[in-house]
C-alpha cells in the first residue's frame, strides 16, 4: 500500500503537464495506432487519463497502464499537433520509468539492457558473432531491399523480412577511410549510433566521405556506445545514464565543434532526451549535457547550414525518381523536413517527387514493432502503398529505423524500390 503511495506521489512530479491537457481529443485525428484501434486507450489522451487516475488513486493498476503507456510508437504525432501544446512523449518517458521502477525491470530485459547494451564491447561482439552465424539462419528475400527472413520459427522474427547484421561494422573501416585526408576545418565529431554501425555502415561511410570532402576535421571515437534510447523507452533509466555517461566521456564537449548524426533517433535523442532525462542529476552533467546537445545537429541540418550544400553536375542519364519519408523524431520532434529535401536536390542523377503524408509514421517504433508486429504491419502498410503510388526508384529516409521498417514492408511482394539515406544520394556525386 505504501509503495503505492510512493508511486503516485512519483507521478506527481508529472502532474502540471498532465493537467495541461484539455481532453479535446484532436490527438485522435493523428495517432497512427488509434487509427487503426479505434480505442480511446491507445491515443495520447486515454493514455493521459490512465495516469492522472493512477496518480489520482481512482485506480491501483500500474500493470495494465504500462501496458497502455507501452502500446505507442512515441513518435510524437500527437504532441506536435496538439493545441495546448502537451509534451506527450515527454511526459510517456518519464512515466514508463516511474512505473518501470515500481513494478521492475524483467530479468531478459535486466540482461539485455544492463549485460549487453550497456557494455559496448560485449554488445559489441555479441553482434560481430551473429553476423558470422546469421548466415545459417537467414535466407535472402529480396535483393533491393536486401532483406532475408528466418529459416527456424522465432515468436518475436517470424513473418518478418530483416535486414542483416553488416559483415564489416562501420567502426571497423574508419581507419581506411581516414587514412589519407588531410582536412584543415572545423571539428566535426561523429557520433554513429548503433545502427549505422551495426546494420548500415554504408551510411557512416558516406557520411564521412562527405565531412571530409567538405573539409572538416573528422572525429570518431571507437566503442562509441548506443544513445540509450531502448532503454529508456523500456523505463530503465539506470543503463541509459550509464550510457550517457559512458558517451559524455567519449565526446568531451571542448574537443569538437560540431556533433554530427545520420540517426534522426539519435539526433533526437542527444537533443531532446538526453537533456530532459539529466535535469536532477549533477550541475556538472547537466551542463555537459546541455553543451553537447547545442553542437548537435542531424548530417542535412549541418549540410544546410554549416557547410553549404555543393549543388552537383547534372548526370546524363534520365534522372531516377526518388520520393523522401520524413523520420518522426526528425520532422515532428525538431523540425527537420526542409534540410533533407534540399540534399536530395543537391545530389546528382535524383529527382525527388513527393508521396502522400510524407511524415506519416512508418509504424516502427522500436520495441513496438517487436510487441506489437500485427499493429506496427498495418501501419507500415499505408506507408508501402504511399511509396509504391510515386513510381520511384528510391525511398530515402534519414533514420536507419524506419530503412528496417520500411525494408520490412517493401520486401513483402516484387518491390524493386531501393532504400537509401539522403546522404547515400549526395556521397555518390562525389569523386
Ligand atoms: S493531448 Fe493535446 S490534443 Fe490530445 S486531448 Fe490533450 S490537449 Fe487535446
Ligand atoms: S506518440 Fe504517436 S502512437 Fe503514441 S499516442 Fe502519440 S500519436 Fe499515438
Amino acid at each position: 500500500m505504501s509503495e503505492m503511495k510512493d508511486l503516485s506521489n512519483q507521478l506527481r512530479t508529472l502532474e502540471e503537464q498532465l493537467v495541461s491537457c484539455m481532453k479535446c481529443g484532436m490527438c485522435q485525428s493523428v495517432c497512427p495506432v488509434f487509427e487503426q484501434t479505434h480505442k480511446e486507450a491507445d491515443v495520447a489522451r486515454g493514455k493521459l487519463v490512465l495516469l492522472e487516475s493512477l496518480m489520482n488513486d481512482i485506480f491501483d493498476n500500474p500493470d495494465g497502464v504500462n501496458k497502455r503507456l507501452n502500446k505507442c510508437l512515441l513518435c510524437g504525432s500527437c504532441a506536435a499537433n496538439c493545441p495546448s501544446g502537451v509534451k506527450v512523449t515527454d511526459i510517456f518517458i518519464k512515466a514508463r520509468a516511474i512505473i518501470t521502477g515500481y513494478l521492475k525491470l524483467s530479468f531478459i530485459k535486466k540482461i539485455i539492457f544492463r549485460k549487453m547494451l550497456a557494455q559496448p564491447k560485449v554488445f559489441d561482439w555479441i553482434i560481430h558473432m551473429g553476423a558470422k552465424l546469421q548466415k545459417f539462419v537467414l535466407t535472402p528475400s529480396n535483393d533491393h531491399t536486401q532483406t532475408a527472413s528466418l529459416k527456424i520459427l522465432s515468436p518475436l522474427l517470424n513473418h518478418r523480412s530483416i535486414v542483416p547484421a553488416a559483415d564489416i561494422p562501420f567502426q571497423k573501416s574508419i581507419d581506411q577511410l581516414m587514412a589519407k585526408a588531410k582536412p584543415t576545418g572545423p571539428r566535426v565529431a561523429f557520433f554513429s549510433g548503433c545502427l549505422i554501425d551495426k546494420i548500415f555502415p554504408r551510411v557512416g561511410i558516406a557520411t564521412v566521405k562527405v565531412l571530409l570532402h567538405h573539409n572538416f576535421q573528422v572525429i570518431i571515437p571507437r566503442n562509441q556506445g548506443c544513445c540509450g534510447i531502448p532503454a529508456l523507452a523500456a523505463g530503465d533509466t539506470l543503463t541509459f545514464l550509464s550510457l550517457v555517461k559512458y558517451n559524455l566521456d567519449l565526446f568531451p564537449v571542448e574537443k569538437f565543434d560540431y556533433l554530427v548524426t545520420a540517426c534522426a533517433t539519435c539526433t533526437s535523442t542527444l537533443k531532446k532526451l538526453w537533456p530532459s532525462m539529466v535535469q536532477n542529476q549533477t550541475p556538472g552533467l547537466e551542463k555537459q549535457v546541455s553543451l553537447l546537445a547545442e553542437k548537435t545537429l542531424d548530417i542535412s541540418q549541418f549540410l544546410s547550414s554549416v557547410a553549404g550544400l555543393e549543388l552537383q553536375s547534372e548526370s546524363s542519364e534520365t534522372p531516377k525518381i526518388v520520393t523522401y519519408h520524413d523520420p518522426c523524431h526528425l520532422a515532428k520532434s525538431l523540425g527537420v523536413r526542409k534540410e533533407p529535401r534540399d540534399v536530395i536536390h543537391a545530389s546528382s542523377g535524383y529527382t525527388l517527387k513527393e508521396m502522400a503524408d510524407p511524415d506519416r509514421c512508418c509504424g516502427m517504433g522500436g520495441s513496438f514493432n517487436l510487441y506489437h508486429y500485427d499493429l506496427s504491419s498495418k501501419i507500415g502498410k499505408i506507408k508501402k502503398e504511399n511509396i509504391e503510388a510515386t513510381g520511384c526508384h528510391t525511398i530515402a529516409t534519414s533514420c536507419p529505423a524506419c530503412m528496417m521498417h520500411i525494408s520490412d514492408m517493401l520486401s513483402k511482394g516484387s518491390s524493386h524500390i531501393d532504400i537509401k539515406h539522403p546522404i547515400e544520394l549526395y556521397a555518390q556525386g562525389i569523386k
